[in-house]
């Protein structure tokens, strides 16, 4: 009789990079996903027939497992990578500033010229934020102490007044930590100055995919993990994991409410923190519980179809005002023969938002649209509506780094994946594809001894001789 598969749990990026590392390594896998497709939140749905992301993505050259997975599954020319860091951002009555990095120059003076030349602040506020950026860098993401600190007090130590924030740093950490400065954790936003925009010169470039994400993360990973040899179930919602006297068993729920028991060999659990803390068997585990204090920080989109172009650049940000960011998806959704244009608006940290009707929510942006825009009043509406995610992140807070277990629990048989598993990562993909890696490792370092015998009761100093650091 064969072994039974390595189950991977959760078919978003995470389990798809857990479960090609495996089958890769000659594991036979199996990857259960509740949902009919994959790519977990970084997909698209479709409305009217036509394809609707969760949210816009956006990618740093400085993701390098992830643009090492898009590699791998040979799609990485459907993401426009900028060749240097170039954001427009709109200020009110049609002016711009631009913050642009230098082709040359050690890090972090590639950064200084665009900050000096950045009109969107007064001169003595530019200089004040090279300082901060100076300080950020002596900054270690990784120092547990660092991660007990919210990033809006620690500018304000630094002499940020209210607007510089706003409008430099509120720009950047409020999209990729979905929460505002005063809200965000130290050690994360300094990750994010210092790996995305401070240590390399290029890091910060920004990819926008210029597809919908679903043809990024559904089809090419299923193919992918077919031809590694893996079996992918869709629509299995795994319901229990439990440890029995030949090893673990993982209880599955089909699409016609069928409950069938599958033997694995090992485990990856790769779902959500809160999913995790539920079907996490017990003793694998100190405190579970504690999980579900990472919480949920919303993201919501504003779609506007306008029946000519109004924005002229892919993407802008838009500092002090709802719009936040706003994003030209005309091409990615195949809209472009018709000389309209369909703009995307992405509010992070969207706890108001989530909770405001469609049509204040399309009136508002409408209206911070038409300040920031000139020439916008002429065009028509052809289409708006608003998508929510209420978990798109988790809540990306002071002391979250403590709760972030990593791959390894006390069974080495069963590991963990998932975006929020990463201490000092924010929950991006970057952090996914991270975690996937680091689970698969965490197995493939174990002796497929200890994993047929399902050998809980394995002894603290062997055990400790299995664990890898990944
Ligand atoms: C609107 C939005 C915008 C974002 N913008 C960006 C961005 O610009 N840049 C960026 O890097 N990141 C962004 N992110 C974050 C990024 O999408 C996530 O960090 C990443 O996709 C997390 O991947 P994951 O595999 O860890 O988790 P998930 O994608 O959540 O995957 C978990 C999977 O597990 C499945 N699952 C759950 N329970 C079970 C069960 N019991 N049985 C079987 N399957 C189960 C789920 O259905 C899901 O498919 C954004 C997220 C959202 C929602």
């Amino acid at each position: 009789m064969s072994a039974p598969p390595v189950i991977v749990v959760g078919g978003g990026l995470a389990g798809i990079t857990a479960a090609l590392g495996l089958a890769d390594a000659g594991r036979e896998v199996t990857l259960l996903e509740a949902r009919p497709r994959l790519g977990g939140r970084a997909t698209s749905g479709r409305r009217r027939g036509q394809p609707v992301d969760t949210g816009v993505h956006v990618v740093l050259r400085c993701y390098e497992h992830y643009l090492a997975l898009l590699d791998r599954l040979g799609v990485t020319p459907l993401i426009a990578l900028q060749d240097r860091l170039d954001i427009e951002v709109l200020l009110p009555r049609g002016e711009r500033a631009h913050l642009t990095r230098s082709h040359r120059g050690p890090p972090p003076l590639h950064l200084l010229a665009a900050l000096l030349r950045y009109d969107a602040l007064p001169g003595p506020a530019r200089l004040s934020a090279l300082r901060a950026a100076a300080a950020l860098r002596h900054l270690d993401p990784d120092d547990p102490a660092v991660d007990l600190d919210a990033f809006g007090t620690w500018l304000r130590r630094h002499g940020q007044d209210p607007s510089t924030t706003e409008g430099l740093w509120g720009l950047v950490t409020t999209a990729a930590l979905n929460l505002a400065p005063d809200e965000a954790s130290l050690a994360l936003a300094a990750r994010v100055f210092r790996t995305g925009l401070l240590d390399r010169v290029d890091a910060g470039d920004i990819g926008i995919p210029t597809v919908p994400l679903s043809l990024l993360h559904e089809a090419p990973p299923r193919s992918a993990l077919l031809a590694a040899g893996a079996r992918v179930r869709l629509g299995s919602k795994v319901v229990r994991i439990e440890r029995r006297a030949r090893g673990l068993v993982v209880a599955v729920r089909d699409r016609h409410q069928q409950v069938t028991e599958l033997p694995a060999e090992a485990v990856v659990l790769a779902v959500p923190h809160d999913h995790a803390a539920q079907l996490v068997p017990a003793g694998a585990v100190d405190d579970p519980a504690g999980w579900q204090a990472l919480g949920h920080s919303p993201i919501v989109n504003v779609h506007v179809v306008f029946d000519r172009a109004v924005l002229p650049v892919p993407f802008a940000a838009v500092p002090g005002s709802a719009v936040q960011w706003v994003f030209d998806r005309t091409a990615a959704s195949g809209r472009a023969a018709g000389g309209e244009q369909y703009l995307v608006s992405s509010v992070s940290a969207a706890d108001d938002a989530l909770h405001e009707r469609t049509e204040d929510l399309v009136r508002v942006h409408l209206a911070e649209l038409a300040r920031h825009l000139p020439g916008l009043e002429h065009a028509h509406v052809l289409e708006a509506f608003v998508t929510r995610e209420p978990h798109a992140t988790f809540r990306q807070r002071p002391g979250t780094g403590r709760l972030r277990p990593g791959p390894t629990t006390h069974w080495p048989d069963l590991a963990l994946a998932g975006a929020w598993t990463v201490p000092g990562w924010p929950d991006t993909l970057e952090a996914a594809v991270r975690s996937g890696r680091a689970a698969a490792a965490r197995l493939l370092s174990v002796p497929m001894t200890a994993t047929e015998h399902g050998d809980a009761g394995v002894s603290a100093p062997a055990r400790a001789q299995m664990e890898v650091t990944s």
